[in-house]
């Protein structure tokens, strides 16, 4: 397993992955580490996940800079996603025992109540964007339900798995509660259907989701599903208009244009859809790219060559669809998976920049004629996970948020994840909830016990 940088294309690190009896091994270690962690009471694992957040804290610099170094994320960035990660531990560690205390419910009996027991191993299938988060997002209310976690991690960021396996042991946690299974892709399906993981959960792309949740379908085990998205951005004519793009620039290009809930079209009415390009290709113009490591830097580069060709392909298939290039539109020459931050304008559904996710520093300006005609471009996407709109009027707002079909609406404001609100996607996007009280419910047995 070989870990690149993409911001110079050299190797970091090669990395020797988990033979088949090391694999064994390690599920046996979750096994038993789970026999005991499921007795272990949650206000004890409440603690270690609170000496886990300051493990990570304690480790910021050297955490964000192996994820810069792993996958190009900008380094302000990453200390930030690592401050998040011990955000979310400190969130479990805070409300796990009212999220899990046992429901009394009034029925027939002399007493009825519901409890909140783990399920057992989990194995969790990540991407690199958000290295760190999209594992402590899954791991922290994991651990803290009584659960024990096998993370399979993006093959591209070896370094940051052996580092998170490294936060929860330097915390306390005991062996086998979080191990680190350094394997690719074509190891998932054995894994699942390994009589000891109870549960899957992925983030990811679509096909890795139609095949994880194909394979937990075959073994009959519960799975979550944490996909692709191409987030709307919507703006309507009485919108703040300097605040929609100073939001839309900073919702394109976060992560480098790689995530999940980046906005990604940016449906403008057409009473204000000149004046806002105007201001928004300029504003993406302004963009300073280059090495990750810069704080000056505002976009670094993708995280594998083939990103670059694909984001590429987008792009010359929406041109030659009829969509206008207004910005950028190639890969920086020179060393490193660099592209140019791009906009392009009048697209419309059937071209790859509409129908497809675009994950890398590409905006698809869309326009709308009302408000109406918004929300139905909104929807013509087979994704649904973010959406935003920006509006003055408050009350119009919530009646879009109601019509637009995602998982989270947010109203002159980017989207992102936070501990306290759920998160998750319908439609292509995925299904179930990680975060909140909804995603320590996703991996429990909410179990009746009835007392005559
Ligand atoms: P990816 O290629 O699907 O990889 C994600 C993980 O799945 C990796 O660990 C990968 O392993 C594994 N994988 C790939 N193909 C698989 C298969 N057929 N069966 C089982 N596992 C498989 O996605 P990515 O490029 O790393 O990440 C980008 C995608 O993730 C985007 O679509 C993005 O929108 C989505 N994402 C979603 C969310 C969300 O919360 N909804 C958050 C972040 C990202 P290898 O690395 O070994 O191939």
């Amino acid at each position: 397993m070989r870990a690149v940088n993409p911001a110079t294309g050299a190797v970091i690190r090669e990395y020797e992955e988990h033979s088949p009896a090391a694999v064994r091994g390690l599920l046996r270690a979750s096994a038993a580490a789970f026999a005991a962690w499921r007795r272990v009471a949650v206000p004890e694992r409440s603690r270690l996940l609170r000496e886990a957040g300051r493990v990570l804290r304690a480790g910021k610099a050297r955490y964000a800079a192996l994820a810069t170094e792993e996958m190009g994320k900008p380094i302000a960035a990453a200390e930030a996603e690592v401050e998040k990660c011990a955000l979310v531990c400190d969130h479990y560690a805070e409300h796990a025992a009212r999220y899990l205390a046992p429901e009394e419910v009034r029925t027939d009996a002399s007493r009825s109540y519901v409890r909140y027991d783990p399920l057992g191993p989990v194995l969790a299938v990540m991407p690199w964007n958000f290295p760190f988060w999209q594992v402590f997002r899954f791991a922290a209310p994991g651990l803290a339900a009584g659960n024990t976690g096998l993370l399979k991690h993006a093959s591209n960021v070896p370094g940051c798995a052996l580092a998170i396996e490294e936060v929860f042991r330097l915390a306390g946690f005991p062996d086998g509660a979080f191990v680190a299974l350094l394997v690719p892709a074509a190891a998932v399906p054995d894994l699942i259907r390994d009589p000891v993981v109870a549960a899957v959960t992925i983030t990811g792309s679509e096909p890795a989701g139609m095949s994880v949740a194909a394979e937990a379908g075959r073994a009959l085990k519960k799975c979550v599903l944490e996909l692709g998205g191409s987030d709307p951005f919507v703006v309507l004519a009485d919108a703040d208009l300097p605040a929609a793009v100073r939001t839309a620039v900073a919702a394109r290009i976060v992560n480098n244009g790689q995530s999940c809930i980046a906005a990604k079209r940016f449906i403008v009415e057409d009473a204000i859809h000149d004046d806002f390009e105007a201001a928004f290709v300029a504003a993406m113009a302004a963009l300073r790219v280059g090495d990750p490591r810069d704080r000056a830097v505002d976009v670094g580069p993708l995280a594998r060559p083939d990103l670059v060709a694909d984001l590429d392909g987008q792009v010359r298939r929406s041109v030659a669809a009829g969509a206008v290039l207004r910005l950028g539109g190639r890969p920086v020459a020179g060393p490193g998976c660099f592209y140019e931050p791009t906009v392009l304008s009048g697209v419309e559904p059937g071209m790859a920049a509409f129908d497809e996710e675009t994950f890398g520093p590409l905006a698809a300006l869309v326009r709308a004629r009302d408000a109406d005609h918004a929300v139905e471009l909104a929807n013509r996407t087979t994704f649904g996970l973010g959406a935003c709109v920006f509006t003055r009027d408050l009350a119009r707002a919530g009646r879009l948020a109601a019509e637009i079909e995602a998982g989270a609406v947010f109203v002159n404001g980017m989207v992102k994840s936070d501990p306290r609100l759920p998160f998750g996607g319908v439609k292509r996007s995925g299904y179930g909830r990680e975060l909140s009280v909804h995603g320590i419910r996703e991996f429990v047995n909410a179990k009746t016990v009835w007392i005559a």
